[in-house]
């Protein structure tokens, strides 16, 4: 028989490594299995400059890595694994999962959530040939070139922002006249001589398809209908996040967009009823906020129901 676990962490970003160190202090020995991103999305960001307790900023994989190593420490466990099937229902809880079935008292979802496409066709087409969602891993590739970048919230000011390291002109566009990100970082953007920002503009096709690399995109302002065409040689997206949630449906109760709906913060519901045992914290659950001070948050609140549910149900 497989051993049951007390419990097993759904996502190695911060909120899951926060909730794997405080339960692993807690001496219940969490597994935590870690998904096709690997340190959520502080391991593709770069400066952090808002997790309290770093006045100088913090790189985002040193952060990861560093509560990686705490949560470690303490006895943690980590392992890579896709999760292809859950049942809630029963008691103990069932995983279905790449290296095998796992079965837990409690469960903490921390599976975030993972770069927006724009969804195109010639998007899609030449998606590392040109066209990428993480300017860390890829920006270096356009030393000296022309890029854009989609998307008016902070992620995309923090990528163009990054990406002028490299590249010699980076055009923002943005499909409305108003923009997402705070004051501070939009400000950056606008002082910068080698951004140019582009308001109420949607990308209708990425050029370079037959060519098997981008060249251009076909560009509509959505004021005036004119269609014109932007010469770049890549196309870097920050339009925002989907949570990964999917896996979940009919088995807890999501939102409209996909994100996991909780009450009390942390609490799981099917049909507006909790579920024992089963935690969500992070991204995937939280629409509004999104920081990493956040997730980390939630991952500690996670972990301490979790504590209490067993303490209350017995390990
Ligand atoms: P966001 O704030 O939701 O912004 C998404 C942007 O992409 C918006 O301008 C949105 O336009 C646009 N967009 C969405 N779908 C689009 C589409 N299909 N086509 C074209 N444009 C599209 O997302 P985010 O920038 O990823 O930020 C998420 C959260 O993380 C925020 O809370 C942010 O503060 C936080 N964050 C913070 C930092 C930092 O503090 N350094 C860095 C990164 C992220 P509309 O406005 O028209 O919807």
């Amino acid at each position: 028989m497989t051993e049951t676990r007390d419990t097993v962490i759904l996502g190695s970003g911060c909120a899951g490594l926060t909730a794997a160190i405080y339960t692993a202090r807690a001496g219940l020995k969490p597994l935590v299995l870690e998904g096709h991103e690997p340190g959520g999305q502080l391991s593709i960001t770069t400066l952090v400059e808002n997790f309290p307790g770093w006045p100088e900023g913090i790189q985002g994989p040193e952060l990861i890595a560093n509560m990686k190593q705490q949560a470690e420490r303490f006895g943690a466990t980590f392992q890579l694994a896709h999760l292809s099937r859950v049942e809630l229902g029963t008691r103990p809880l069932r995983l279905q999962t790449s290296a095998g079935e796992i079965e837990t008292r409690t469960l903490i979802v921390a599976s975030g959530a993972s770069a927006r496409w724009l969804g195109l066709p010639s998007e899609q087409a030449l998606i590392g040939h040109g066209v990428s969602s993480c300017a860390t891993c890829d920006g270096f590739f356009f030393r000296g070139k022309e890029i854009a970048v989609a998307g008016g919230g902070d992620s995309a000011m923090e990528e163009a922002l990054f990406l002028t390291r490299f590249a010699s002109k980076v055009t923002m566009l943005v499909r409305r006249d108003q923009f997402r990100a705070s004051k501070i970082m939009l400000e950056r953007a606008m002082a910068h001589p080698n951004i140019e920002l582009r308001t109420n503009t949607v990308i209708e096709e990425v050029l370079g398809v037959e060519e098997k690399e981008v060249r251009g995109l076909k560009l509509r302002d959505v004021k005036t209908g004119t269609i014109s065409e932007l010469a770049i040689s890549g196309l870097f997206l920050g339009i925002g996040h989907e949570p990964n949630a999917k896996m979940f449906a009919g088995q807890m109760d999501l939102d409209g967009d996909g994100y996991i709906k909780t009450t009390g913060n942390v609490f799981t519901t099917l049909n507006g009823q909790q579920i024992a045992g089963v935690y969500a914290c992070g991204d995937v659950q939280d629409r509004r906020y999104r920081q990493a001070i956040t997730a980390a948050g939630t991952g500690c609140m996670a972990a301490l129901e979790v504590e209490k549910f067993l303490e209350e149900h017995g390990h």
